[in-house]
């Protein structure tokens, strides 16, 4: 059952309808909050556990399924597991509005989240989820390949609804979404690519503020 606190979700960002974080039209929630604090992550803002934009679930499903022709969620972060409880619940009402994938990236490995079973909603929610990225990000390990930040991490497809798209063989892309002065990179970026935008956004613009850049 759902304490009170897990009718909340802790949100650092969300984006709408993508192609730039799996196959077909889909909607990202990043979570705020990790216990990792890999170096090099690609999104050091969101590590810190404290609370950013606390949204109920089921504002948030409207959120994410506003665009009829979303067909997929994917959660990133920040660490998704931490609102295991929140998430599985986010996805159980937004799947009672149509057929949707999930994707979830993770800092934990497969391994270690199926043994996780005394922690509320891990093993909810990773009965939910179609394709797990699994393992921290290291930087040394970053090869500059696929759907996943440096090579230690597994694409693990727990079902077939994706089995066709391959994780590791697509070509890294990042959408840039600017809003209110904001701009987040949606995506798994090929290297070099936010170092050089951030740059042209410092020389173009003080106003700009760069939400999810390389350290
Ligand atoms: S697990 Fe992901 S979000 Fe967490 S610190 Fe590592 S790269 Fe950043």
């Amino acid at each position: 059952m759902l304490s009170k606190s897990d009718y909340l979700i802790n949100i650092a960002a969300t984006c709408v309808g993508t192609r730039a974080l799996g196959p077909g039209l889909r909607s990202v929630v990043w979570v705020q909050g990790c216990p990792f604090r890999c170096s090099g992550c690609l999104s050091p803002q969101w590590i810190p556990i404290r609370n950013a934009r606390l949204v109920p679930i089921d504002i948030l499903v409207e959120e994410l399924l506003i665009n009829p022709l979303v067909d997929g969620l994917t959660l990133s972060g920040g660490e998704p597991f931490l609102q295991a409880a929140a998430l599985s619940e986010l996805v159980r009402q937004a799947r009672k509005q149509r057929e949707l994938s999930l994707i979830c990236f993770t800092g934990y490995q497969l391994a270690d989240l199926r043994n996780m079973t005394a922690v509320k909603g891990v093993e909810d929610l990773l009965s939910m989820i179609d394709v797990l990225i699994d393992g921290p990000y290291i930087a040394e390990l970053d090869d500059n390949r696929g759907m996943r930040g440096s090579s230690n991490q597994v694409i693990h497809h727990l079902t077939d609804r994706l089995k066709d798209y391959n994780f590791e063989t697509q070509p890294r892309q990042a959408e840039i979404r600017i809003s209110d002065g904001d701009m987040l990179f949606v995506g798994v970026p090929p290297q070099g690519i936010i170092p050089q935008v951030d740059q042209e956004v410092r020389l173009n613009s003080s106003r700009m503020k760069v939400l999810y850049e390389w350290t």
